[in-house]
């Protein structure tokens, strides 16, 4: 995802963290939560609301630091994967080998775990900061808002889709049983994101105008990103889960595995290139309304006991 994406994809999750807990599912039994969880969520969402708002001057930063200043994009924003079905009889290319059926090739990124291990690394800090004033909030809240960069990376197709990736002539890693795409099209679906934010974050006040074409009405894909706290249907879509303390790795693995399945039906096995651009406007609001749940999922694991 582009700069500004980040930036509006990280203000709605804190806008919906309150509206959005109410409509917590439990990761493993994808039931609703109880109400007394409910409340109770709800009750500590509102403060981790309030806190993150505070710090709302570093969003812009600490949302793009991970691409702009850490620069860990090939280890960390991506987790490519293939499978039988886009390269047949390849699994010998594989490093892992996830639910059995998707493999990961070498150097294919390694997002659920960085997620995993700086979500802990996060509520440590805040462990700290109780304990001896070692980590302040302001370094925390930062770090809250970093992370939601690798949160929103792990919902974009072409991180989890070894196809984005073709090999070099000498590249003798990954497989050639199957067909990759245009190397294009990753930085042309994200403008298509930004160009469909870009109107209505101005609108919201969200980022500012910075650019003549920045002044530009919304676009056709505008309304798919539109999620708006005050509208009780976009409530209904955003649906956060409560994940069990030793579970997130694994929850942000099914994550990147869901990612990939979308991604075998954005670009077609058979012809990736030509892309599926009818599916792309309603798997778009998908994807944005995962995103503001799973920011909030991810969240409120370091914030709650
Ligand atoms: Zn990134």
């Amino acid at each position: 995802m582009k700069h500004n994406t980040h930036i509006y994809l990280a203000i709605k999750g804190i806008e919906f963290l309150y509206e959005g807990l109410s409509n917590l599912h439990y990761a493993k039994s994808k039931k609703k939560a109880a109400s007394t969880t409910i409340s109770k969520r709800r009750r500590e969402g509102k403060i981790l609301q309030r806190m993150l708002m505070n710090y709302r001057d570093v969003i812009s930063e600490a949302s793009w630091a991970p691409d702009d200043i850490l620069n860990d994009k090939s280890q960390y924003h991506t987790f490519k994967l293939f499978t039988e079905r886009d390269f047949p009889h390849s699994s010998s290319f594989a490093k892992e080998i996830h639910k059995n059926s998707y493999y990961r090739a070498s150097g294919g990124g390694g997002l659920p775990y960085k997620v995993d291990h700086l979500a802990r690394v996060i509520s440590d800090m805040d462990k700290l900061r109780r304990y001896n004033d070692r980590c302040s909030m302001k370094q925390i809240m930062y770090q809250y808002l970093m992370i939601s960069h690798y949160v929103v990376d792990a919902h974009v197709p072409m991180h989890c889709d070894l196809r984005d990736d073709p090999p070099s002539a000498n590249d003798t890693k990954k497989p050639r049983n199957g067909k990759y795409y245009s190397d294009s099209l990753h930085g042309h679906i994200e403008q298509l994101w930004e160009d469909a934010v870009n109107p209505i974050a101005i609108k919201e006040g969200i980022i500012e105008a910075k650019r003549k074409d920045d002044d530009c009405p919304p676009n056709e894909l505008s309304k798919q990103i539109r999620f708006n706290v005050t509208n009780n249907a976009h409530c209904d879509e955003i649906k956060p889960y409560l994940v069990s303390n030793d579970g997130l790795m694994n929850y942000m693995i099914d994550l990147c595995i869901q990612t990939k399945e979308r991604a075998l039906l954005l670009f077609p096995i058979n012809d990736p290139t030509n892309w599926n651009q009818q599916l792309f406007p309603e798997m778009t609001r998908e994807i944005f309304a995962q995103i503001i749940s799973n920011l909030i999922s991810v969240w409120i694991w370091m914030w709650g006991e």
